[in-house]
């Protein structure tokens, strides 16, 4: 964990409120390693807590009032309880207004508090700055509240907080990812049953998130299309196959190959890459479990490929990166991670070389796009607590 954010937190929180803190959470970003819409297909993806975070100071006040403080953009904001709608701003308000709301869901927050908190993700840069908030948040309020809801409890209420008080339709990788993380391990998540499992990975690798900082237009558009394109393929293989499919997840590689000819072509590569990619995580976690992890980065570009053909996710930086990594020796795997249609590749190193491909990776970007991309090392880490 990071101590002096820990402390930078505590300091300010002190120094504004006349008091020491109760209770400090932390809460860590996420990065997504394999699984690539698979979500909402009802299907797998592993995952990781990083080594970049969110810490909240936060202590009782004296009455019903809330007072939130963003120590990194410096801002400050009052409220009364109870919290029944998010404010019109500031942004960052109601991702913990959001989470103040479900949890009085939960139990009862009745008392007002001081909260102050910092980070060190990087905002927007798909390393989930807004879950670790929420996670942050929640652990913190919780405990002082004395509410102690189940990590999938936390996962859902955090979903739920961002999805109605910011309108963001995140899914619950986000938050499961940084509730669950664990050092030196990937965090595989079942999407169906929602069971959560750690899987070890060893010390001898990380990750560099490569971000071309590139939003193409239409990305929310796409997303919709894709998502219905996918329920056009599970809605063809229920009314085919003789066995319930209720998504994505309930067809095999090879009932695809069986019947994709019968389909409209565009529907048919769209469900061989959710049907393909959900049979590399689970063949992943099982050369993991064998310590393959050669085998396991092939899986990372063979999702990448099927990315840019079949699901027609990725874009020409995105690919510039990936075809970038995969000719670099040093390089175990890189793949898009995230929605796509611009956002990060994902990058599978052994430590000592890292910052060498990250320079390399960065220069070869240059040389195509005329500016650098923005790359960062993470570590796969522990998941939020109480500090
Ligand atoms: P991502 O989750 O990929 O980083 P989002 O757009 O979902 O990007 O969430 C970013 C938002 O979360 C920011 O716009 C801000 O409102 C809030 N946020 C996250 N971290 C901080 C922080 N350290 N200080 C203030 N606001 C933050
Ligand atoms: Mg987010």
């Amino acid at each position: 964990m990071n101590l002096p954010l820990i402390e930078k937190v505590e300091q300010a929180h002190t120094q504004r409120f006349g008091a020491a803190p109760a209770i400090i959470a932390y809460a860590p970003g996420r990065v997504e390693i394999l699984g690539n819409h698979t979500d909402y297909n009802e299907g797998f993806v592993l995952s990781a807590a990083i080594d970049l975070g969110i810490a909240m100071a936060i202590s009782s006040a004296p009455s019903s009032a809330c007072v939130l403080r963003a120590v990194d953009v410096n801002e400050e904001i009052t409220v009364e309880l109870p919290v029944k709608a998010p404010v019109e701003k500031p942004l960052w308000a109601n991702y913990v207004l959001g989470v103040v709301n479900k949890l009085s869901g939960a139990g009862r927050i009745e008392k007002g508090f001081f909260a102050t908190f910092a980070g060190d993700i990087p905002l927007g840069a798909g390393l989930s700055s807004s879950a670790a908030l929420e996670v942050a948040a929640a652990l913190g309020m919780g405990a002082l509240a004395n509410i102690h809801p189940s990590k999938l409890d936390l996962a859902k209420l955090c979903q739920a907080a961002e999805n109605e008080f910011t309108g963001a339709r995140c899914g619950l990788l986000d938050q499961i990812s940084s509730l669950y993380g664990e050092p030196e391990s990937l965090v595989f998540t079942d999407f169906r049953s929602l069971e959560v499992e750690s899987v070890p990975l060893g010390a001898d690798v990380c990750f560099l998130v490569a971000n071309t900082r590139v939003k193409h237009s239409l990305v929310e558009s796409e997303y919709n299309e894709r998502r219905a394109q996918c329920e056009q393929a599970a809605a063809f293989f229920a009314s085919t196959l003789n066995h319930p499919v209720k998504a994505l997840r309930d067809v095999s590689v090879e009932e695809w190959k069986r019947w994709a000819s019968r389909m409209d072509p565009v529907t048919a590569r769209r469900a061989a890459h959710i049907v393909e990619e959900n049979y590399r995580v689970l063949e992943a976690r099982r050369l993991l479990a064998a310590g393959n992890l050669k085998g396991f980065g092939e899986l990372m570009f063979q999702s990448h490929h099927s990315s840019r053909v079949n699901f027609e996710n990725s874009c020409r930086e995105l690919d510039a990166l990936a075809d970038a990594a995969r000719n670099l020796p040093a390089v175990l795997g890189a793949r898009l991670s995230g929605g796509g249609f611009g956002g990060s590749v994902v990058l599978m190193v052994h430590p000592a070389e890292a910052a060498a491909v990250g320079r390399e990776i960065t220069e070869l970007y240059r040389a195509v796009f005329g500016h650098p991309c923005d790359v960062r090392v993470v570590k796969p880490s522990a998941g939020a607590r109480l500090v």
